[in-house]
C-alpha cells in the first residue's frame, strides 16, 4: 500500500556513540504517527539501531548498500542475507554517491536489487539526474532508463516491495532544492513510468520520495504534493529536531 516514508540516510558521518544518541532523540521526540520513518546509520550501528526501534512500529531501518555477490570470498562486503537476518527492513540502492564513486551501473543494481528482494529486503531505489542531463534535456528518458534497466525484470508482486526515490544530483548536498513543481513533475513521470509497465494498482500503490537538500523549511511544501510521498533526507536528517521536523511536516 502507498505510504508516507521518510528516510534518513546518514552516509558515513556518525561514530557509534553519536548514532545511538541520534536515535535515542529522535525515539524521544516522536510518537505513533502515519508516517513510516526509516533510519539508515552504517553498517557498524546498524544491528544496535535496529534493536532500539524493534519495538516502535513506525520505525524501520534501511542498510545504505548491499554487496552484488550473494555470498563468499568478497573481502569488506556485506550481503543481502546478512542485513536480513538483523531483522532490517529495507535497503537503500542506486544512490548517486554509489553511483558515481563505485562506479554502479543500472545493471548491478539489478543485481543488488534480486537479491534484496530474495532475502526479503524491501529496497529504496535511487534515480536522478544531473544537471548536464537535465540542461541538454535528457532527464526523462535518463530516469526512465535508470527504472527501466534496474528493476523492470520484476514481476508485480516483486515491485511492490519497491520504494522510489526521486534525487536530482544537482541537489543532493548542495543547499539546492528542486523547486516544488520541478520535482513533481518528475514524481509524477516516474509514476507513469511505472503505470505504463504494471498498470494502475501498482502505480498508485508505489511511494515516491523526494531527495536532495530537503530541510524543514521546504518539506511541507514538496510533501503537499500529489505524487510526492515522502523524502529521502541526508543532511538535515544528522540532526534529531530538523529530521522530526520534516516528518512531522505531514
Ligand atoms: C541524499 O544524500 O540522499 C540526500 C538527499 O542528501 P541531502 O539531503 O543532504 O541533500
Amino acid at each position: 500500500m502507498r505510504k508516507n516514508i521518510v528516510v534518513g540516510n546518514w552516509k558515513m558521518n556518525l561514530q557509534r556513540k553519536e548514532s545511538l544518541d541520534l536515535v535515542g532523540k529522535v525515539i524521544s521526540l516522536l510518537e505513533n504517527q502515519d508516517v513510516e520513518v526509516v533510519l539508515a546509520p552504517s553498517y557498524t550501528c546498524l544491528y544496535k539501531v535496529n534493536k532500539m526501534c524493534a519495538d516502535l512500529s513506525f520505525i524501520q531501518t534501511a542498510s545504505q548498500n548491499i554487496s552484488k555477490n550473494k555470498k563468499g570470498a568478497f573481502t569488506g562486503e556485506v550481503s543481502a542475507e546478512m542485513i536480513h537476518s538483523m531483522g532490517v527492513k529495507y535497503t537503500i540502492l542506486g544512490h548517486s554517491e554509489r553511483r558515481e564513486y563505485f562506479n554502479e551501473s543500472n545493471q548491478d543494481l539489478q543485481m543488488k536489487v534480486d537479491l534484496a528482494i530474495s532475502n526479503d529486503l524491501d529496497v529504496i531505489f535511487c534515480c536522478g539526474e544531473s544537471l548536464e542531463h537535465r540542461d541538454a534535456g535528457i532527464h526523462f528518458d535518463w530516469i526512465k532508463s535508470q527504472i527501466e534497466e534496474s528493476l523492470f525484470h520484476l514481476s508485480e508482486d516483486e515491485f511492490s516491495k519497491i520504494v522510489i526515490a526521486y534525487e536530482p544530483i544537482w541537489a543532493i548536498g548542495t543547499g539546492v532544492t528542486a523547486s516544488s513543481p520541478q520535482a513533481e513533475e518528475i514524481h509524477a513521470f516516474i509514476r507513469s513510468v511505472i503505470f505504463d509497465k504494471y498498470g494502475m494498482n501498482v502505480s498508485a500503490n508505489c511511494s515516491v520520495l523526494y531527495g536532495g537538500s530537503c530541510n524543514p523549511n521546504n518539506a511541507k511544501e514538496l510533501f503537499s504534493n500529489e505524487n510526492i510521498d515522502g523524502g529521502l533526507i541526508g543532511g538535515a536528517s544528522l540532526d534529531a529536531n530538523s529530521f522530526v521536523e520534516i516528518i512531522k511536516s505531514f
